[in-house]
């Protein structure tokens, strides 16, 4: 317990460590399945954040979301993927933090994420942290306390 309150998980905060929401790849409610899943096969990621016309956090969407929309009984039903809009399937139950909370916070909900979105106070998305990102800074923290 010393060793996290002496580190910089209390210290530095997601902003510091986030990648900014210009880096980030990311689709719109009013997307088609398609667009989604274009993004998410080019970009490699197995998902990525949801965002309104306004550039609000709404949710994220994943690729095992979209292929089990078109999964029929005896083959894939692509064209679904232009019927189908990222609204319709999104999933919003997912971790949220401030550009201020902590890394120490951020550990907390990557346990269970690969990576957390990251707001500013009006809930506009900031960017995301990653699991990458917390584990590289706590690695860090490790060597740092250990010379
Ligand atoms: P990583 O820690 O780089 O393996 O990233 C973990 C997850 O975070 C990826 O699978 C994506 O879902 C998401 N991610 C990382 N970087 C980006 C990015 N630049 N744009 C969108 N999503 C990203």
């Amino acid at each position: 317990m010393d060793l996290i309150e002496e580190s910089q998980m209390t210290q530095l905060t997601a902003a510091d460590l986030m990648i900014s929401a210009d880096k980030v790849a990311h689709v719109q409610l009013n997307n088609p399945l398609e667009h989604a899943l274009l993004v998410l096969v080019k970009s490699g990621y197995s998902a990525v954040p949801v965002l309104d016309t306004s550039y609000k956090l709404v949710g994220t969407i994943g690729k095992t979301i979209i292929l089990n929309q078109i999964i029929g009984l005896e083959h894939f039903e692509g064209e679904k993927l232009s019927e189908i809009y990222v609204h319709e399937v999104i999933n919003k139950d997912i971790p949220v933090l401030k550009k201020e909370d902590t890394l120490l916070n951020g550990l907390n909900k990557v346990i269970d994420h690969p990576f957390v979105c990251v707001v500013d106070t009006e809930d506009y998305f900031a960017g995301i942290l990653t699991r990458r990102a917390i584990l590289k800074q706590m690695k860090r923290d490790y060597y740092q306390q250990k010379a």
